[in-house]
């Protein structure tokens, strides 16, 4: 215990994944299409339709499926998408792929995911509505999306998003990337918008190695978005194409992996809630560090257990932290730069921002593979503890 590196995340490939690669290999079915592919997708559309009527599209990445749901949901050239400043890059990356500008909305602290009043009121007070848009005061470019990025398992204060949205028409594209498996005041984390996306990159909570999915209730959209992810061909056999397309297909052989891995998400749902129950005690016993908030609407699914670090009260900042637990061969990792700082996105257009840049400077992600033993996280904790002594 404590002689190996105890990563931050890595999968745990302990249901059929084997045996579904095999079959693969042996029925000949890898690339593009198969039947794990369309089982991959009925899955998660019925996973976060449980009443039905869900259509998933599968995509070769999480970055390429929002990239496709903007598009689907009507994102054209110099439109501007309201998107979580605090979060991983890919979503505002999509939103520029797709011709349009990302306005950055700050995060709020009792929950560390997007302030959506900050949003709502921005669309209400700096945006006029025009010739049946709505349409930015200062810029004047047009509103083209709202983005809600789920980060870190917990989802964002919907409502009065989805409300502003539904009064201004304008499409709501959920980023459900890292929050597969949470919930929203009884409802499923995918479903709450228009359209949502989701990956399987390596240390999702389902992975497929790399892959994505669009899920929506909308089937022109799911169709548009199939349509534009296999080249736009509307006739198979003369190779006719239609538009300009992508090459954004998953194969078979991913998907055999995503179909074992959604198997087994109740299992890494209890890992995960297992592992974060334990932390939060963690936290609860030490002066100086706070665990990750809940809010009482959400389900949390703690895709990755985080804390926020007191210096003053704790005795170290969180990179010294960061710093010390590496030493000991724990992987611990601070979350993302605030996208208005990234040098990606220089001058861009941003609402507040400054609860963001606290929880970046303070904040730190810990080991929550959902196979990490109980030994390990001892092992996680106890250095914590000495850290906090010092
Ligand atoms: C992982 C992730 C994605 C998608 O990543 P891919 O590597 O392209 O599958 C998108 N948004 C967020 C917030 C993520 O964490």
């Amino acid at each position: 215990m404590g002689d190996g590196r105890i990563p931050l995340s890595e999968p745990s490939l302990d249901g059929n994944e084997l045996a579904y690669l095999t079959e693969c290999v042996e029925t000949n079915w890898l690339s593009s299409s198969g039947p794990f592919v369309e089982r991959f997708e009925a899955q998660l559309a019925d996973y976060v339709f449980p009443d039905g009527g869900g259509h998933g599209v599968a995509i070769v990445n999480g970055t390429a499926a929002l990239h496709m749901a903007l598009k689907a949901a009507g994102v054209g050239a110099g439109d501007e998408v309201l998107v979580s400043s605090l979060s991983f890059i890919a979503p505002a990356n999509a939103i520029v792929h797709a011709g349009a500008v990302p306005v950055f909305v700050d995060c709020e602290p009792d929950t560390w995911q997007m302030d959506t009043r900050l949003a709502v009121d921005f669309l209400r007070n700096g945006c006029l509505p025009r010739d049946g848009g709505l349409y930015n005061r200062d810029s004047g470019r047009r509103i083209g999306a709202l983005l809600p990025v789920h980060i870190l398992g917990h989802p964002v204060d919907m409502d009065p998003l989805v409300e502003a949205a539904r009064e201004f028409g304008l499409p709501v594209i959920e980023d459900a990337t890292e929050s597969l498996g949470s919930g929203y005041r009884g409802r499923v984390v995918g479903s709450l918008g228009d359209i949502a996306c989701f990956s399987f990159n390596g240390n999702k909570l389902v992975t497929s190695g790399g892959g994505g999915m669009i899920v929506t209730r909308n089937p022109d959209w799911a169709g548009h978005a199939r349509h534009l992810s296999t080249q736009a061909r509307s006739d198979a056999q003369e190779y006719i194409h239609d538009r300009v397309g992508y090459n954004y297909r998953l194969t078979n052989l991913q998907a055999a992996v995503g179909v074992a891995q959604m198997e087994r998400m109740p299992e890494k749902k209890l890992a995960k809630a297992r592992i974060a129950a334990r932390y939060r005690e963690m936290a609860e016993n030490l002066g100086g560090i706070t665990f990750m908030p809940t809010a009482d609407w959400a389900d949390n699914v703690f895709w990755l257990s985080s804390i926020r670090i007191d210096a003053g009260e704790f005795g170290l900042e969180s990179r010294e932290l960061l710093a010390f637990l590496a030493e000991k061969g724990i992987e611990t990792r601070p979350l993302w730069q605030p996208l208005h700082r990234s040098p990606a996105y220089a001058g861009c257009l941003r609402l507040g921002g400054a609860e963001a840049d606290a929880l970046y400077g303070e904040s730190l992600s810990l080991p929550s593979s959902p196979g990490l033993a109980d030994s390990d996280q001892d092992y996680v904790i106890e250095a914590i503890s000495v850290a906090s002594n010092k």
